[in-house]
């Protein structure tokens, strides 16, 4: 018996004024996903706690059963970890954008033109920035972004960003966050760093034939989201499951890499249709796979409804292939968080959830959407509850108590 564990990032919504108060999975047509919610049961998860906004990070770790709390040790190394940096104890990590600056230092870019070709001859010229006692690793990822990993003698996470999250400013000043020796050294490296990063990017070939062809070089990088390795029980001895992921997203990979589930390529052009399929085949191998699909968040994120009930729909359509499954495995498809179109961004609105599979207690909801699932037999979850209750329907449960 299998699991697979769909996570649409970011499908759950508010009512959206324009799809007549109706949140996108609601005006999108989803025969297949109400489907399921009617061979199933449903509810709703506060993947955190109710009113918390959720990161990506922290609402895959809550629903991979670890503790949010306690077990997020900043952004950085779970994106360093996606793109296939290792970072290991002692080490800090921090997520970085490409940007432009202008002559006078500020930045006219946080993206340097959505640069999407070049990166990588960038982060080579990165790579080669010496530093006297720091190592550093530097690894361009999907278009503007990319992760630094620095190792070396007493250095601390506990230091400000250099990303000002606007143009027209200059870049911060990173700055010590406590007294210790280590925080001044590590601000004062990172300093250095930045300027070094200046003076190799901005000559570099890349940028001189981007600047030529009218568009905006990648002559600094904005560092933020520092973090250190966190140290995280491993997944498969937690659950007794071998476990894979499939997700395009840099961070999604890198939760799972540091739960210790095994992540297998996804290549980030394959379609929605594709990644299912190829989440269903590795159920052949895979005790339990957890599969991310991106498309609705960045949908919210560029504020459009109608493209967002597109995905939905391009979802469902992709869900054709679950309802068999489901006879003799367990399947659970839910949002990370909600991420509201008028907000463009993350909410801490609770998110559906359907569980369908041969032992469920089926409840009355037909219909898969927000407030349809709201009255459905699993209530109000908690994002931490979820793997507790897919475990257990698998009777891989341990018991509590005699
Ligand atoms: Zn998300």
């Amino acid at each position: 018996m299998k699991c697979l564990l769909l996570i649409c990032d970011g499908m759950a919504d508010r009512p959206v004024k324009t799809l007549k108060a109706r949140t996108p999975l609601e005006a999108a047509s989803t025969k297949n996903l109400d489907a399921l919610a009617k061979a199933g049961i449903c509810g709703i998860v506060d993947t955190i706690a109710p009113g918390i906004r959720p990161g990506s990070d922290t609402a895959h770790l809550a629903i991979l059963g670890y503790d949010p709390v306690t077990s997020y040790t900043g952004r950085g190394p779970f994106e360093a970890a996606g793109v296939g940096l290792e970072v290991t104890a002692g080490e800090i990590a921090f997520r970085c954008n490409f940007a432009t600056v202008d002559e006078k230092g500020l930045v006219v870019d946080r993206r340097a033109g959505r640069i999407s070709e070049g990166t990588e001859e960038l982060a080579e010229a990165v790579n080669g920035i010496e530093l006297p006692g720091i190592d550093i690793r530097f690894k361009a990822s999907t278009g503007h972004r990319s992760a630094l990993v620095l190792s070396g003698e007493g250095l601390s996470h506990n230091v400000s960003e250099s990303d000002p999250h606007e143009e027209g400013v200059k870049p911060h000043t990173v700055k010590p966050l406590d007294d210790s020796l280590e925080a001044r050294r590590t601000a004062d490296v990172l300093n250095r760093f930045i300027l070094e990063c200046r003076r190799v990017l901005a000559g570099h070939p890349v940028n001189v034939k981007r600047i030529q062809e009218g568009m905006r070089p990648a002559n600094t990088l904005l560092l933020r989201g520092v973090g250190v390795a966190p140290s995280l029980a491993s997944f498969s001895e937690k659950y007794g499951l071998s476990a894979g992921c499939i997700a395009t997203m840099a961070l999604v990979r890198g939760v799972s890499r540091f739960c210790g589930l095994d992540v297998l390529g996804a290549d980030a052009e394959a379609s929605i249709s594709g990644l299912v399929k190829m989440a269903l085949d590795a159920t052949s191998e895979y005790d339990f796979v957890l599969l991310n699909i991106k498309a609705a968040d960045d949908a919210t994120h560029d504020g459009d409804a109608e493209k967002k009930t597109a995905v939905i729909e391009e979802i469902d359509r992709a869900a054709a292939g679950l309802l068999d499954f489901t006879t003799e495995n367990y399947l659970a498809v839910l949002s990370d968080h909600t991420s509201s179109i008028s907000r463009r961004d993350h909410t801490g609105d609770p998110v559906p959830i359907l569980i369908a599979g041969p032992e469920v207690r089926t409840d009355d909801t037909a219909v898969f959407s927000e407030r349809a699932a709201a009255k459905g037999g699993l209530s109000r979850i908690r994002g931490q509850d979820i793997m507790n209750i897919l475990v257990d329907l698998m009777n891989r449960s341990e018991k509590f108590g005699a």
